[in-house]
């Protein structure tokens, strides 16, 4: 497996990756990050061996597989970077949230040792004092390789997760942004944009003071990183612009139901969302 790892983006992710790896495969991680703090909180917690704030330093350490784990819209200028310092035989992938045509840049600057992924775990804390172990262990891992994607590569990069205890499963790039762009990226933004109504309802007095449970619950995800979202937003613009819009008439049918104080449907339309989400396996 791999003995030498490197990881841009030590962060969350990129912090747990690390750990996993490093008790998976006990394997040496370097980091890189923009901010010295992240370095120094990485090495000083065990996260990583060594790291720096420059993305050329790499190149001494010369890793054997390369993971991105930093907000998704830095991909592009961080792998036009990293084309002059690693050897040609090191194997480049990332934790990304979008795939879709995202990947197909990544290859036509990277190459067939690109290997999509995307692991399905996380929360909504940033930063590497939040890195976690066990993140990724029964948990989905999507690969979204090409055509162009050297086998060999995927497989690897498909044996790490194994070895990390996610289980691996293959999709296209492009459905992988329909899907995940509704299920992660549309509930992300309606929890983003539901503290802006409350906020907005606001005007006389404070309503977050009186939210309870329930809103919490609702709500968690609204305290994610923003600029991890701003990327996300603006990479997977079209299959969000669909959620939101599907979103809206669904919101506009419950709506109606009530205005119109239709009774059954009401009932109906609630009891079709109560059983499908009771249904739901976790
Ligand atoms: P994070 O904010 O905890 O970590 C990101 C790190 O990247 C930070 O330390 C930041 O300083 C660093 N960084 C930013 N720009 C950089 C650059 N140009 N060069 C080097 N370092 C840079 O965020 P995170 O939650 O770890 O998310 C990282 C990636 O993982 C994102 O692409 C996100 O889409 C993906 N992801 C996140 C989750 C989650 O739940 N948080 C789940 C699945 C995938």
């Amino acid at each position: 497996m791999f003995e030498r790892v490197a990881v841009i983006g030590v962060g969350f992710m990129g912090g747990s990756f690390a750990l996993a790896c490093k008790e998976a495969i006990n394997c040496q991680v370097f980091g890189v990050d923009i901010n010295p703090e992240a370095i120094k909180k990485g090495k000083d917690l065990g996260v990583i061996d060594e790291g720096s704030t420059n993305l050329e330093n790499i190149r001494e350490f010369d890793p054997q597989l390369l993971v991105l784990a930093t907000p998704v819209r830095t991909f592009i200028p961080i792998s036009q970077s990293l084309r002059h310092v690693l050897s040609p035989d090191c194997i480049v992938s990332d934790l990304g949230s979008v795939k879709g045509k995202l990947v197909y840049r990544m290859e036509e600057i990277l190459g067939e040792r690109f290997v999509g992924g995307h692991p399905i775990a996380g929360t909504e804390k940033a930063g590497v004092e939040n890195a976690i172990k066990d993140l990724f262990k029964d948990k989905r891992f999507i690969i979204t390789p090409t055509q162009r994607t050297d086998l060999l590569a995927k497989e690897k990069v498909s044996s790490l997760w194994k070895g990390l205890g996610s289980l691996v499963e293959e999709m296209d790039p492009y459905l992988h942004d329909f899907v995940f762009g509704a299920v992660s990226h549309l509930p992300h933004a309606i929890a983003f944009a539901l503290i802006d109504t409350i906020q907005k309802l606001s005007k006389e007095i404070d309503l977050f003071r009186y939210s309870g449970a329930g809103f919490r619950d609702f709500t968690r995800i609204a305290a994610s990183d923003p600029i991890m979202w701003r990327d996300i937003f603006l990479e997977n613009t079209q299959e969000v612009i669909k959620g939101i819009d599907a979103f809206i008439e669904s919101l506009l049918l419950l709506k109606n139901l009530i205005e119109k104080g239709d009774e059954k449907a009401l009932q109906e339309y609630l009891a079709f969302a109560s059983n499908k989400r009771k249904n739901i396996n976790q």
